[in-house]
C-alpha cells in the first residue's frame, strides 16, 4: 500500500522517553509520539500528483480508510510516528526549544524512483513540543496551508506538499485576533509531504545546547542523503553544504518576491534547510504593491517580515544558521564568504526574475549603447517601475500579467493596464503621466531586444501568474469548507494547478481584491492563531 523506510529514525538519535507530556528533550532529534484520534475524520481533498509521487494505492485514494489513516486514526504498517525538536530564533530573538508542537511525521515513504518523501501530519494532537497550545488545527488554517502548498509548486516555488485535507469533525477553541473573544471552529489535518522538514532550528537548538556529537550526527545525515553531490561529510563538506543552503535560500526569496509572497513568520524554525517554503501560516500575496506589507498581524507593530525586508530577513536567519553550524565547520571566514555569497545570489536570482517578469532577454546594467549612447540601465528601469507601483495604489500581479499586452511600437499602450488599478477614477493625472513615461522608456527597451510582441507575450504569461491563492480566494473555500463544503477547495486546487493559463471560465478567482476583502479578518489580516 505506501513503502516505508523510516532512515531518519536509524540513523539519528531519538528520545529515550515516548511519554506524550510537556518536556524539554535533550540529546535527541525526534520523540516517538501517536497521532490522538478525532471524532469524524472525512477527505476534503486529495492532490492527485502528491498520491502518486507517494505511489499510493488508487483503491486507498477513495475509500473511507484514507481518512482514518491521514487523520492519524489508523496507522499503518510501517508508521513510526514522531515529533522532531527544534528551536529557533522568533521575531529576532532566541527562542529556546519550539519543536513539532502539532506536527507529527508518521514516516518517510519510498517510491521506485528511490525517493524518500516524509510524511506528516499536522493538526493530529498534541506533542511532547505544544508547550501551551493544543495540538490541533482549524480549518481555515489547514485549508490555507493545503492549498497554497499545492499552488506555489505548480507556480514553481520550492515547496513542501501536501497530500490531503481530513476534517477532523471536532471544534478547536481559537482566539482569532487575539482579541480576548476565543470561539469553537471546525478543526482539520492537512498531511504534508516534503524529502525532509528539517529546519534551521534544529541544529540551532543542539548548538545552543553544546550537543555537538548530535549536532554532527544531524549535519551528516543531512549531507548524505540530501547533499551526495558534496561527498563524505568533512569541515569542508559543511561548509559546501551551508553555501549550498545560503544559494538556495537566495532562489527561494527571489521566488517569492517576484510572485509577490510574503511568508508572515520568517522566524528560523520555519527556514527549511532544502531551501523549501515550510510552515505556511499568516502568509499572504501582496495585492497592491506595497514593500511596507505584511499579512500577520501579530508583525503589524515591527513589520519585521514585511514584503520589503524578506530578503534581509533571509540573510539574518541564515547568519543564525552559521552560527550554529561553526563548531563542526571551525572557520568564521569561510561561513562569512558563504553568507556574502547569499547577497550575490540573491541580486542575480532577483535580477532573472525581473528580466524575465518584464519579457527582457536578460538583465543588462551597461551604462552605453553598442553606438556609445547612454542607456539607461536596468535597475533605473526596474527602481523607476517600483516607484511608479508604489505612488498609486496598483495590483502586483495584474500588472505584470497584462503588461505582456502592451506593444512595444504600435498597439495597447497604458490603457492595456488600467484593470491593474484599485481605484482607476482617483488616480491623479500625473501619476498617470508618470507611468506613461516608463512605459515610453520600458518599449524603448524591449525595442533593444528586438523581440517580438507575440513572443515576449508567450514568455511573459509563462511566469507571471493569472491565479493566486490570494487570502481573498482562500477565505472563499474557508468559508464553505467551514460548512462542510469543500467543492470551492476543490475547485481551486484545479485553478490553481494551471496559474499561467487564462481559463477564463474562473477569472472570479484573479481578480484583485474586492472591497469587502480589505478589512476582513482572514483577507487583510492574518494572526498566528491557527
Ligand atoms: P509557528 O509560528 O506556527 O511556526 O509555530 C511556532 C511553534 O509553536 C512551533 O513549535 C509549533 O509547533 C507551535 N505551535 C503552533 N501552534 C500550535 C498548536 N495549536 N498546538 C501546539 N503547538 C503549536
Ligand atoms: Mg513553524
Amino acid at each position: 500500500m505506501l513503502e516505508f523506510d523510516n532512515r531518519a529514525l536509524r540513523e539519528l538519535p531519538i528520545d529515550a522517553s515516548s511519554a506524550n507530556r510537556i518536556r524539554q528533550v535533550f540529546g535527541a532529534c525526534f520523540s516517538r509520539v501517536r497521532p490522538t484520534p478525532v471524532k469524524a475524520p472525512r477527505t476534503l481533498s486529495v492532490a492527485r500528483e502528491v498520491a502518486e509521487l507517494l505511489e499510493l494505492d488508487p483503491a486507498l485514494l477513495s475509500s473511507p480508510e484514507l481518512a482514518e489513516v491521514f487523520s492519524g486514526n489508523r496507522l499503518l504498517p510501517g508508521m513510526d510516528p514522531v515529533s522532531a525538536c527544534y528551536g529557533g530564533h522568533q521575531f529576532g530573538n532566541w527562542a529556546g526549544q519550539l519543536g513539532d508542537g502539532r506536527a507529527i511525521t508518521l514516516g518517510e515513504v519510498t517510491n521506485r524512483r528511490g525517493e524518500h518523501w516524509e510524511v506528516q501530519l499536522k493538526g493530529a494532537g498534541p506533542t511532547p513540543y505544544s508547550r501551551r497550545a493544543d495540538g490541533r488545527a482549524v480549518m481555515r488554517s489547514s485549508v490555507r496551508e493545503f492549498l497554497c502548498s499545492e499552488a506555489m509548486h505548480h507556480l514553481g516555488v520550492p515547496t513542501t506538499r501536501a497530500l490531503c485535507l481530513v476534517g477532523t469533525g471536532e471544534d478547536v477553541i481559537r482566539d482569532l485576533l487575539y482579541d480576548g473573544n476565543p470561539r469553537p471552529e471546525p478543526g482539520a489535518i492537512v498531511c504534508r509531504v516534503a524529502p525532509s522538514f528539517l529546519r534551521f532550528g534544529n541544529f540551532e537548538l543542539l548548538a545552543n545546547r553544546n550537543e555537538i556529537e548530535v549536532l554532527r550526527k544531524l549535519a551528516d545525515y543531512v549531507i548524505i542523503n540530501y547533499f551526495p553531490e558534496l561527498g563524505a561529510p568533512s569541515q569542508a563538506a559543511y561548509l559546501a553544504w551551508f553555501s549550498e543552503v545560503c544559494r538556495r535560500t537566495a532562489r527561494l526569496l527571489a521566488d517569492w518576491m517576484a510572485v509577490g509572497f510574503v511568508h508572515g513568520v520568517m522566524n528560523t524554525d520555519n527556514m527549511s534547510v532544502l531551501g523549501l517554503t515550510i510552515d505556511y501560516g499568516p502568509y499572504g500575496f501582496l495585492d497592491a504593491f506595497d514593500p511596507n506589507f505584511t499579512p500577520n498581524i501579530t508583525d503589524r507593530a515591527g513589520r519585521r517580515y514585511r514584503y520589503g525586508t524578506q530578503p534581509r530577513v533571509a540573510h539574518w536567519n541564515l547568519a543564525c544558521f552559521a552560527n550554529a553550524l561553526l563548531p563542526l565547520v571551525g572557520d568564521v571566514e569561510g561561513l562569512e564568504a558563504a553568507l556574502n555569497g547569499y547577497a550575490e545570489a540573491f541580486r542575480s536570482a532577483h535580477e532573472r526574475r525581473m528580466a524575465d517578469k518584464l519579457g527582457l532577454l536578460r538583465f543588462d546594467d551597461t551604462e552605453l549603447t553598442p553606438t556609445g549612447a547612454a542607456r539607461v540601465t536596468d535597475t533605473a528601469l526596474v527602481g523607476e517601475l517600483f516607484d511608479v507601483l508604489g505612488a498609486t495604489e496598483t495590483d502586483w500581479t495584474i500588472f505584470f500579467r497584462k503588461l505582456s499586452n502592451v506593444g512595444c511600437n504600435t498597439g495597447p499602450g497604458p490603457e492595456a493596464l488600467e484593470d491593474a488599478y484599485y481605484d482607476a477614477e482617483s488616480v491623479p493625472r500625473e501619476a498617470r503621466q508618470r507611468l506613461a513615461t516608463w512605459l515610453e522608456r520600458y518599449r524603448a527597451r524591449v525595442r533593444e531586444d528586438g523581440t517580438a510582441d507575440e513572443e515576449r507575450k508567450r514568455r511573459m504569461d509563462l511566469v507571471n501568474p493569472k491565479y493566486l491563492l490570494r487570502n481573498y480566494v482562500a477565505q472563499l473555500a474557508i468559508e464553505r469548507a467551514e460548512l462542510g463544503d469543500a467543492s470551492v477547495v476543490n475547485e481551486l486546487l484545479e485553478v490553481l494547478r494551471h496559474p499561467f493559463d487564462e481559463q477564463p471560465e474562473k477569472a472570479r478567482f484573479a481578480e484583485k481584491r474586492p472591497d469587502w476583502a480589505k478589512n476582513r479578518p482572514g483577507c487583510s489580516m492574518l494572526s498566528c492563531s491557527s
